[in-house]
């Protein structure tokens, strides 16, 4: 009774509304195309380009989802790899806590924002609704330990436990994680506390 789904989050932006109008135009909606696994995420249509700051020697990734809904403060999460080709310094945080994180340029179809932090190497995590948390014996913001298998098994530490009623039991890692491990898209793990 330890398994834990496991998906990999590919690199990804969330917007707040300011931001989102200042790249698409003014009173912009996302467009939803298709529900995430976290009850009310979004994958939304729209994408956008990733620039680094940096002139001349600009570097770019091109055609970057972006997640809805709208959130608070725009937060661009992108692997350690991603970090390094765009020349920002990697810090790994938890979503939503983005004080003293790199920035970079935004490129929309209608307008272009630099944002002054907000790129972040996410956390490795996993969430989970209350009644799963009983379950499976975790607690809220706990670290834990989650096991893969297959010809990388690899076991991954400080995996932080998130604990809201709308979230259903899914670990989530980066592509580089996942690539680590041999897992594409979807795999299984096994929590050890
Ligand atoms: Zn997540």
């Amino acid at each position: 009774m330890n398994k834990i789904p496991i998906e990999i989050s590919a690199r990804h932006i969330h917007l707040s509304q300011k931001d989102l109008e200042a790249l698409f135009g003014k009173g912009y909606q996302l467009k939803k195309m298709r529900e995430l696994s976290q009850l009310g995420e979004f994958a939304a249509e729209e994408k956008i380009d990733i620039q680094s700051n940096l002139e001349p020697k600009t570097r770019k990734i091109p055609n970057v989802r972006i997640l809805g809904p709208t959130r608070k403060q725009t937060q661009v999460e992108v692997s350690h790899t991603d970090a390094i080709f765009l020349k920002v310094k990697p810090i790994v945080r938890e979503s939503g806590h983005l004080k003293g994180t790199p920035g970079v340029v935004l490129v929309g179809p209608r307008g272009k924002i630099k944002i002054k932090e907000g790129v972040i190497n996410a956390w490795r995590h996993i969430h989970c609704n209350p009644k799963e948390s009983q379950k499976f014996g975790l607690k809220n913001r706990m670290l834990v330990s989650v096991k893969t298998m297959g010809i990388r098994s690899i076991t991954f530490h400080k995996v932080r436990v998130q604990v809201k009623p709308n979230f259903r039991l899914y670990m989530h890692l980066d592509t580089d994680e996942g690539n680590a491990a041999c897992i594409i898209k979807k795999g299984i793990g096994y929590l050890i506390i």
